[in-house]
């Protein structure tokens, strides 16, 4: 049996801890301190780091945890990643023995060019690809790029977990909404947030269909989301302009 535990880190990063029996692996430790906490008062062992991108916020831990625990770290290798023992790539298959889990690479460039997600059955480590209710910041690559990594995410099964790295859930619903002001599922999803929030419990994991039910920028076909662009002055309606109109307005709103 596998859990998967968010340990809180930074101001609003989670570190992903994955543990099965006295193993564990974790996923951008971007701070070393609470995971050495977390797994000395569970007494586990760490096997592996998983780094889904260069981000200080995502890998600064690293060097510290590797020395307590000299375990490999898997991700995609980078002139401005020393970290990087095992390098991944598009199609790769990484399996973790200890956690009798395996996962698939997939290459999703857009946020930044050496972002990668970890795919196992009806879980996603994609770091900071796709928030709740939002998606990443376009710090390399194109707009292209991070739209097509956001359509190959949405396009895993439904019921896939979606853990991503940040708290931001309850920072983009209100763009989400102002997209799609009469969308009830953005309604219900704002209610719900602002539940867990006060109640200081997480937004993440969500599951995909509750992105694509919610999150704009995986609903550019949405005829109330081309309205509202539209009404903003947009002219082309394709998919990709569509994207790139929300992706400037949200770096604004
Ligand atoms: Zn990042």
């Amino acid at each position: 049996m596998l859990n998967i535990t968010g340990i809180p880190a930074l101001q609003d990063n989670y570190i992903w801890l994955l543990q099965h029996e006295h193993h564990a692996v974790v996923v951008d430790p971007g701070e070393a301190a609470p995971v050495l906490d977390y797994l000395q008062a569970h007494s586990l062992q760490l096997d592996a780091i998983l780094c889904t991108h260069r981000h200080h916020d995502h890998i600064d831990g690293i060097e510290e945890l590797r020395g307590v625990y000299n375990v490999p770290v898997h991700g995609r290798r980078h002139p401005k990643n020393p970290h990087i023992t095992h390098d991944l790539r598009e199609g790769d298959r990484l399996r973790i023995e200890e956690l009798d889990l395996e996962f698939d690479i997939i290459e999703v460039p857009g946020h930044l060019d050496d972002h990668i997600a970890f795919i196992a059955p009806q879980t996603l480590f994609c770091g900071d690809v796709m928030f709740g209710g939002g998606c990443g910041k376009n710090f390399e690559g194109t707009l292209t790029q991070l739209h097509l990594s956001l359509q190959r995410l949405a396009a895993l099964p439904t019921d896939t977990l979606v853990y991503c790295a940040h708290e931001y859930t309850s920072y983009n619903l209100p763009f989400a909404l102002a997209c799609e002001p009469t969308n009830p599922d953005i309604q219900q999803r704002i209610t719900e947030t602002k539940d867990l929030r006060v109640a200081n419990q997480p937004t993440v994991p969500f599951t995909i269909a509750l992105e694509k039910s919610t999150n704009p920028f995986i609903r550019c076909t949405s005829p109330e989301l081309i309205q509202t662009l539209q009404n903003r002055g947009l002219v082309d309606t394709s998919e990709l302009a569509i994207f790139t109109a929300l992706r400037e307005w949200r770096d604004r709103f």
